[in-house]
């Protein structure tokens, strides 16, 4: 993101970024203008947070019962003595560690956006305070 004031290079905390989608204005480091995002921005942000959010939910969801099902598995195969194939436990923790990069890469969205933040005041709806 970038400051539409002074075109200085903002990195957002998830608090603030959240704080944007919420229509809050964040604060530029550099010039300490408030800013907000655009609304098409604003909506692409929200789109974002909410994929992200929907993809967490998936990973647990599907790693919740995978590990309670490998788990199971390990004790049953431990406390039998006997495993549908040599190294079956292992494929069990493999296949699990796969599933988690899998979910961790689809959750991890690293495309950059360029979202262009403008300055409070500089909004239409924004009343300048007149000299009395
Ligand atoms: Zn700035």
């Amino acid at each position: 993101m970038s400051c539409g004031h002074c075109n200085f290079s903002l990195k957002p905390t998830y608090q603030q970024a959240s704080n944007l989608v919420q229509q809050q204005p964040i604060r530029c480091d550099q010039c300490s203008s408030n800013l907000l995002l655009d609304e098409a921005d604003r909506q692409v942000l929200d789109h974002k947070f909410k994929s992200g959010a929907r993809i967490g939910k998936l990973a647990v969801m599907i790693m919740g019962p995978y590990f309670l099902l490998g788990l199971a598995t390990s004790i049953h195969v431990i406390s039998v003595g006997s495993s549908p194939f040599p190294g079956f436990p292992a494929v069990l923790v493999g296949v699990g560690f796969a599933l988690a990069y899998v979910l961790k890469t689809a959750a991890t969205d690293d495309a950059e956006y360029d979202f262009a933040l403008f300055r409070n005041g500089e909004r239409p709806d924004e009343t300048q305070a007149p000299d009395h």
